[in-house]
């Protein structure tokens, strides 16, 4: 008979409560993640779907939100609503918590809404006492069992709750099993569990200086207490800050019966996915061991057998588990991960959520799931991350110098392929000196012998990660999946001494000691000594990503542009999908080798003539770059030309003349020596020269438009090159878009001046040629001044294009070279404040990478808004940095740009996210 389970007494707690606090698995569902953190969530969905859940509740993410506000104090009738849906647990499993006879023994774990893999912490077998160790010996008829339960309860108390070191614990536990004459955890006997046990309190009594908890109630009230003070532990803060978490979500706890996958072997434990997360093949992918509990898993203690083993190992489970997986996906429409543990042949799911997964499989897995009828396409625009898209594109190992190293012998060891890309970098072995190598510029490749969350600061700066133990589903290949760095994992190969800072490679007497180079390969699990160069990625070949972004191409209203100066550039943003080149910024072209010192004579030149003289000899090199550029924007069938943005000279001049230090220093050597006067006389000339056009500030002293101002031939000689370029090309059929822009204008006389410079040129070239050429005339707005006074620019103008790196720099002012080396990085880390627990953030995020929407971006809008207000016709678009950022240009989409422009790399990642805020802008409309 089903017993008859009672609510009215979690209900009479909630009635005296100010807030429900607890809800039993059966009361939530998926669509309740804020409230019951995911973990919550997907047990509840679980549950109400049938699956064999083991029954328990969740503690809300409100309620931990809430004891923080009280000064880390549990919020009224919280503990009470706990203790009565406690009951209602041991009347569903028919067990007591705390009893002797048939005790209830639960987990109490974290879960926070957005997955944070490891980083907060979970307690398992609590309940356990030196009575209730009795009941379980004679439940299950295995003391071996029931005493090795309660070791490893007081470990994890200890470590988690208590705050000892869990070194004492392993030592202790080393010493039996050498005592014992035994390998594994497993194997040691009975007898010695028990002395373990009481060794184990012992230290945690000594360490901690109180009695042991031998009070059920106790140790739930303190584990859950510590589940709350993990959400602000230093590497869940730290995973935070990276994937930009709100700090205020808090964690929810899930407290759930106990079972028992280490009770022989017809027991076990894994975690699968339903599909492939490296590849997004559609099979089962994962890891069990038998007779295990959860953590040996994930630790990656004893390595595990794939999931399709378990077909052998225990049939009908591994029926079930299909079954249960493919109902998963179907019901969530997505791909899941999945934890399970088998307690004497009876499967019981303990988590379902969406799987992390790297940038090739969740492409795949996307496209996929249209073509089964599964999603929308739509959907699948939305499912992908844009910055996965990245990685795709990103550089593998070149071949040759792969093959080159085999040769040499540098392949050192092979390991588990855990997340793809290629790295390389130093090796270093531990986690804070990777932290401080990496923030200062250095490449690091992280080595451990295995990761644990307190290794994430380190691994969250390093370009890649290597382990030497651990599964594809241990603590590193994790993280760096969702990291999206290349790791290579369980590598036995090689042999780690952290205390030494080196690695050994096995068979070999081969050392790679700290600061070495090495080079991982993600894709293959390979280690190399030594560094092999990366070469681009194949687009051609990625067949579901281009029609992905096809899909997303038919969503998006925002143009995606490319920036690019040369034309091998622009070839390859038309190639990733670019509609035109936003920004071409010419003065790269003054300095090539043949280039520079007509450039510096040009620059040096006395008279009005002699400067002209020297740019007619660089005319013909500007009429040629910019004829390759149109080339390369124009479709070879059609004849029909992208529009092309061709900025004229923005820089200081004194950029492209020699340093004005090393030039001084020279000067007074060859005074010293005083045994070439021509030459020191030149030099002289020369530093003067430099000299005078030294500038306190360069960033905001003579450049931009102001050059061109001053020194009006520039202009004409890079407006003739690029008419000329274009009435050559059209001459041959060619329909170009070439548009002229204008760097740095701060008042509008300054544009309305280039322009009749500008239109002086084109009337002669029109002249001559006996016919205008048509271009358009446009500016940067990358100064206050110019956002604030838009409207009466923009008259002026066909085109505005915001300079976000100026306007961000000009808004903050910050100059960002100084910035980024000085103090910047540090208000984002956060600063140090005696006494304090955490560091003092002065800012989110870094500005110059994602636009700061409530400064800079207001100027955009008002100066877009104004603009189109006094000229309907202008074109907005925007060629800072942050045109390839998913959040600007979802920013950028709400203010109603007409385009994006950024590196052609970020082409990809542009089209997907402009499709992805045109999705979301509907969805917010509804
Ligand atoms: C800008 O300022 O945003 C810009 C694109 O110009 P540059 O980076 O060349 O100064
Ligand atoms: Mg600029």
């Amino acid at each position: 008979m089903t017993q008859q389970i009672t609510r009215s007494e979690l209900d009479e707690a909630v009635k005296q409560s100010p807030r429900k606090w607890v809800y039993l698995f059966s009361e939530g569902n998926a669509k309740m993640r804020e409230l019951l953190g995911g973990k919550g969530a997907g047990v509840a969905e679980m549950t109400n779907a049938g699956l064999p859940v083991p029954p328990g509740f969740t503690i809300t993410t409100e309620a931990c939100n809430a004891y923080y506000e009280a000064g880390k104090h549990f919020p009224q009738g919280m503990w009470e609503q706990a203790l009565a849906a406690l009951k209602i647990v041991e009347q569903q499993t028919g067990k007591g918590f705390g009893k002797k006879d048939n005790p209830l023994l639960v987990s109490v774990r974290s879960g926070a809404k957005f997955s944070m893999p490891g980083m907060m912490d979970t307690v398992l077998n609590l309940g356990i006492n030196d009575e209730t160790v009795q009941g379980l010996v004679a439940l299950t008829g295995d003391e071996r069992f029931a005493y090795d339960a309660y070791r490893r309860f007081i470990q994890m108390f200890s470590k988690i709750v208590l705050d000892t070191n869990p070194q004492d614990f392993e030592r202790v536990l080393e010493h039996y099993k050498e005592q014992a004459h035994v390998k594994t955890d497993a194997e040691i006997p009975a007898a010695d569990l028990k002395n373990l046990v009481v060794e184990f309190k012992q230290i945690a009594e000594k360490q901690s200086g109180e009695p042991f908890p031998t009070d059920v109630y106790k140790q739930l009230e303190k584990a859950i207490e510590a589940v709350f003070s993990s959400w602000n532990n230093k590497r869940a803060i730290d995973y935070r800050n990276f994937n930009k978490i709100e700090h205020t979500l808090g964690t929810a706890v899930n407290v759930q019966s106990m079972v028992f996958g280490n009770m022989g072997s017809d027991s076990g434990t894994g975690v699968a996915f339903t599909r492939d997360p490296a590849t997004g093949e559609k099979q089962l992918y994962g890891e069990y061991l038998l007779n295990a509990q959860g953590e040996d898993v994930v630790a990656g203690i004893r390595t595990p057998s794939k999931i399709s083993r378990l077909q052998q190992d225990l049939p009908h489970v591994f029926q079930e588990f299909q079954d249960i997986a493919n109902r998963l996906e179907q019901h969530y429409k997505d791909m899941q991960d999945l934890e399970f543990t088998v307690e004497r042949g009876h499967l019981y799911m303990l988590q379902t959520r969406s799987a992390k997964r790297n940038a090739g499989a969740a492409v795949k897995v996307a496209v996929d799931m249209v073509e089964e009828g599964l999603i929308s396409k739509q959907d699948a625009v939305k499912r992908v991350e844009p910055n996965h898209v990245y990685q795709l594109l990103l550089p593998r190992f070149d071949d040759a110098e792969k093959k080159t190293a085999e040769k040499e012998g540098r392949l050192l060891a092979k390991g588990l392929n855990a997340s793809p890309g290629a790295a390389f970098g130093k090796a270093i072995f531990d986690a804070d000196r990777a932290e401080e190598l990496g923030k200062a510029g250095t490449a690091v490749v992280l080595v451990r012998p295995e990761t644990s969350p307190d290794d994430v600061h380190g691994m969250l700066v390093a370009k890649g990660i290597l382990t030497a133990r651990g599964g594809a589903t241990s603590h590193a290949a994790v993280v760096a999946r969702g990291l999206g760095l290349p790791c290579v994992a369980g590598c036995e190969g090689i042999r780690v001494n952290e205390a030494e800072h080196l690695f050994r490679v096995v068979g070999s007497d081969m050392v790679i000691k700290e600061g070495d180079d090495i080079s991982i390969d993600g894709a293959t699990g390979e280690v190399f000594a030594g560094i092999i160069k990366t070469v681009e990625a194949d687009y051609d070949k990625e067949v579901d990503l281009k029609k992905l972004l096809t899909w997303a191409d038919a969503e998006r209203k925002l143009g995606v542009w490319a920036n690019a100066d040369y034309p091998r550039d622009a070839k390859r943003a038309i190639t990733f999908g670019a509609e035109g080149i936003g920004l071409c910024r010419t003065e790269h072209m003054f300095m090539e080798q043949e280039r520079l010192p007509i450039v510096q004579k040009m620059i040096l030149a006395k008279t009005t003539e002699e400067r002209k003289a020297e740019l007619d000899k660089l005319l013909p090199f500007q009429r040629s770059d910019f004829k390759g550029i149109f080339e390369a924007m124009v479709n070879p069938e059609t004849g029909e030309g992208y529009p092309v943005v061709i900025r004229l000279i923005d820089p200081p001049l004194h950029e492209f003349l020699p340093s004005y230090e090393e030039l001084l220093v020279e000067v007074t050597r060859l005074e010293t020596k005083g045994d070439n006067p021509k030459e020191l006389a030149e030099k002289r000339e020369l530093l003067e020269a430099v000299g005078s056009m030294r500038e306190m500030n360069p960033m905001l002293g003579l450049r931009g438009c102001r050059l061109g101002l001053l020194f009006p031939e520039i202009n004409v000689m890079q407006t003739r090159a690029i008419l000329e370029a274009a009435r050559e090309l059209a001459k041959e059929g060619k329909k170009l878009q070439p548009k002229i822009m204008i760097p740095l204008v701060g008042h509008v006389n300054e544009l309305k001046e280039v322009r009749r410079q500008l239109e002086a040129v084109a009337h002669e070239i029109a002249d001559e040629v006996g016919g205008a050429i048509e271009y358009k005339f446009g500016t940067m707005i990358e100064l206050p001044r110019a956002a604030l006074t838009a409207d009466q620019i923009a008259p002026v103008a066909d085109f505005f294009s915001f300079g976000t790196n100026d306007l961000t720099q000009t808004t903050y002012g910050y100059s960002r070279d100084d910035a980024e080396g000085k103090f910047l990085l540090r208000y984002i880390d956060g600063l140090d404040e005696p006494g304090a627990k955490q560091k003092v953030k002065i800012l989110p995020f870094n500005p110059f990478q994602t636009l700061d929407r409530d400064g800079v971006g207001q100027l955009v809008r008002m100066a877009a808004e104004k603009g189109r207000q006094a000229n309907p016709h202008l074109e907005l678009g925007i060629c800072g940095e942050h045109g390839g950022d998913p959040d600007s240009i979802e920013f950028c989409h709400m203010v109603g740009l007409d385009y994006v422009s950024c590196s052609p790399f970020r082409v990809p990642v542009a089209r997907l996210a402009a499709a992805q805020a045109a999705l979301t802008s509907h969805e917010r409309d509804k």
